[in-house]
């Protein structure tokens, strides 16, 4: 993608796929996210698709490859027009918007932002997605390592047969 062209940075859980399956689970497309992709692609944007699924704690833990083909699947599947997925090396990406529903859109209002939170935030509700997240990525890790231990056993059992 040409660094000079005007990006928009899409959020995925919640913007794009909804809540209706339990995370890391795949839920179903959002109602306008495909067709309203395809608009801002037709007004000349580039769509990048940045999410949680593949940060950098998905990366330390092994999970990203598997959450990266899933989250590619996904979005094959349900015909998402996008010009690219953000790795955890990039860090901010720059954009000239964010589409995302845990955004507060900031105008030189920072009251306004914080009584929007006071009202709106959650802290315990949020634990539990973090929570869940981080289950999430230990289940992969755990899984990684059991494929690992298997594999290793393997290489011994041939290793054993060759040595016979
Ligand atoms: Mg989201």
């Amino acid at each position: 993608m040409d660094e000079l062209e005007p990006v928009l940075a899409v959020d995925f859980d919640k913007t794009i796929c909804d809540d209706s399956v339990e995370y890391p689970k795949f839920g179903k497309l959002i109602s306008g996210a495909k067709e309203s992709l395809q608009k801002l692609k037709d007004m000349g944007y580039k769509i990048k698709i940045y999410t949680c699924r593949l940060n950098g704690q998905a990366m330390s833990s092994g999970a990203f490859a598997e959450q990266h083909s899933s989250l590619i699947d996904w979005l094959q599947e349900n015909e998402i027009p996008y010009d690219g997925i953000t790795m955890p090396s990039e860090g901010k990406i720059f954009a000239e918007f964010y589409i995302d529903d845990k955004g507060i859109r900031f105008e030189d209002n920072w009251d306004e932002v914080v009584s929007f939170i006071e009202k709106n935030g959650n802290i315990e509700k949020s634990k539990e997605d973090r929570i869940s997240w981080r289950d999430s990525l230990n289940e992969k890790s755990m899984n990684e390592s059991l494929s690992q231990a298997l594999s290793e056993g393997i290489s011994l059992e041939i290793k054993k047969i060759k040595d016979k």
